[in-house]
């Protein structure tokens, strides 16, 4: 079952200019800075509520985030929504012919699991679900 919004990830030249408007703009402070190599990214949460916000940052110009900013420019780029079943969301994607970019779970940032759905399949959203990884 999903259970709310765990993040809006935000694609980025670089996060040290972008945690600026973050921090000193919106007040908002950065909990963490978190590479994630297996995704050629480099990450920067913050919370906002039960919410967070995830500015992504491609590590080498072959990482997937370089692609979006090349292509698309500096914007939204994922939405996650937080399982406590990831395997059984999957499954019932997949029955409903949900086009899936990672069959089986990934390891995301913060040591969750997560998967993407193909935008094809979410009316153009990239979206993301992601379980912790054990209880916390
Ligand atoms: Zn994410």
């Amino acid at each position: 079952m999903l259970k709310k919004v765990d993040h809006i990830g935000i694609a980025v030249h670089s996060i040290a200019e972008a945690r600026k408007f973050y921090e000193d703009g919106l007040g908002l402070t950065c909990e963490r800075i978190e590479e994630v190599p297996q995704q050629k990214v480099r990450t920067a949460f913050f919370s906002i509520g039960e919410t967070h916000i995830e500015l992504l940052e491609p590590m080498s110009s072959d990482s997937p985030i370089a692609g979006f900013l090349e292509k698309r420019g500096e914007g939204i780029h994922h939405i996650a929504y937080l399982s406590d079943d990831l395997e059984q969301n999957l499954q019932g994607l997949r029955d409903s012919n949900c086009r899936l970019i990672n069959e089986s779970p990934v390891a995301g940032a913060g040591g969750k699991r997560i998967a993407f759905l193909h935008p094809k399949s979410t009316h153009g959203v990239l979206t993301e679900l992601c379980e912790p990884k054990s209880e916390e």
